[in-house]
C-alpha cells in the first residue's frame, strides 16, 4: 500500500472505519468522505505515520463530489484506489415505506455510488486503479423490509460489473463486497432478541466484525487481487452461500 491514497467513504466510523485503518496500517494514505465527523480515524491514521484527510461531502451531490475528489489530488497527488463505503438504511414494509424512504436510500447508496466512481475514473483512467463497492447480503438475497435497500445494493452490483467491463482495459479493477451482519452501529439498531436469532442462523455463529470486511478490501485493491474484476464476494459467516 505504500504511495497509495485511497478514498473511504463513509469513513468516520463502523466498516468504513476499519478500512481506512486497515489500510494506513499496511502504508497507505487516506482521504475520507463523510458527513459527520472523522477526527478518530484521522487520529488513528495519523498515528500510523499515513496522510489522513477529510472532506465533508455527501456523496449523493454529484457536483460537491467532483470538487472533493479535485482537491484529495490537488492535496496528495493521486488517487489510487476508491471505497464505495457510506450508505445508509430507511426500513420499513413495502407498504408502509414512504417515497422518502426510497428516495434518500437510492440517493446515499447507489446515486453515490456512481457519483464517487465517476468523478475517479477521470484521474484513474492515466493511472490505473481499484473500486471496491460495498454491497449487501440483501442485494444479494432480499430482505424483507428492506426493499429500498436491498434494491439499492442490487443496483451496486450491476454497477461495478458493467464499470468492470468498461474500464478493465484502462488498468481499473472494480469489484464488490456483500457483507452479512457486522457490528456497527448500523446493526446496533436492532433489538437483542433479533441479533441472537441472528448468530444462531449463522454457521459461524457470530456477526461479523468490521475489520473482517477490510481484510478482504485489503486483499482487492492490493497486488493479491490483481487479476479480479467484476466480481461480488460474499463474507457473511456462512449465512448466504
Ligand atoms: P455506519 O452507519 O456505521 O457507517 C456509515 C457511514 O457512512 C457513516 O460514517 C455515515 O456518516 C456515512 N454516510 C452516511 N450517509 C452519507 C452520505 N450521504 N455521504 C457521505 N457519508 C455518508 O454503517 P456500517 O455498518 O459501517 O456500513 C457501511 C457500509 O456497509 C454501508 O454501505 C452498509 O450498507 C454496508 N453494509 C453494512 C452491513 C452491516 O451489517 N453493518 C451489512 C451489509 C452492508
Amino acid at each position: 500500500m505504500k504511495d497509495t491514497v485511497t478514498i473511504v467513504t463513509g469513513g468516520s466510523q463502523g466498516i468504513g472505519r476499519a478500512i481506512a485503518e486497515f489500510l494506513a496500517h499496511k502504508g497507505g494514505d487516506i482521504a475520507i468522505f463523510d458527513v459527520i465527523d472523522g477526527d478518530e480515524t484521522i487520529a488513528a491514521v495519523r498515528n500510523m505515520g499515513r496522510k489522513c484527510m477529510f472532506c465533508r461531502v455527501d456523496v449523493a451531490d454529484l457536483q460537491a463530489v467532483g470538487e472533493a475528489v479535485d482537491n484529495v489530488v490537488k492535496e496528495m497527488g493521486k488517487i489510487s484506489n476508491l471505497i464505495n463505503n457510506a450508505g445508509i438504511t430507511s426500513d420499513r414494509l413495502l407498504l408502509r415505506m414512504k417515497e422518502e424512504d426510497w428516495d434518500r436510500v437510492i440517493q446515499v447508496n447507489l446515486k453515490g455510488v456512481f457519483s464517487c466512481t465517476k468523478a475517479v475514473i477521470r484521474h484513474m483512467l492515466k493511472t490505473g486503479g481499484s473500486i471496491v463497492n460495498i454491497s449487501s447480503i440483501a442485494g444479494v438475497m432480499g430482505n424483507a423490509g428492506q426493499a429500498n435497500y436491498a434494491a439499492s445494493k442490487a443496483g451496486i452490483i450491476g454497477f461495478t460489473k458493467s464499470v468492470a467491463r468498461e474500464y478493465g482495459e484502462r488498468g481499473i479493477r472494480v469489484n464488490a463486497i456483500a457483507p452479512g451482519f457486522i457490528k456497527t452501529k448500523m446493526t446496533d439498531a436492532l433489538d437483542d432478541k433479533t441479533k441472537e436469532e441472528m448468530s444462531r442462523a449463522i454457521p459461524l455463529k457470530r456477526l461479523g466484525e468490521p475489520v473482517d470486511i477490510a481484510y478482504l478490501a485489503y486483499f482487492l485493491i492490493s497486488g493479491y487481487g490483481s487479476y479480479i474484476t467484476g466480481e461480488v464476494i460474499n463474507v457473511n459467516g456462512g449465512l448466504y452461500m
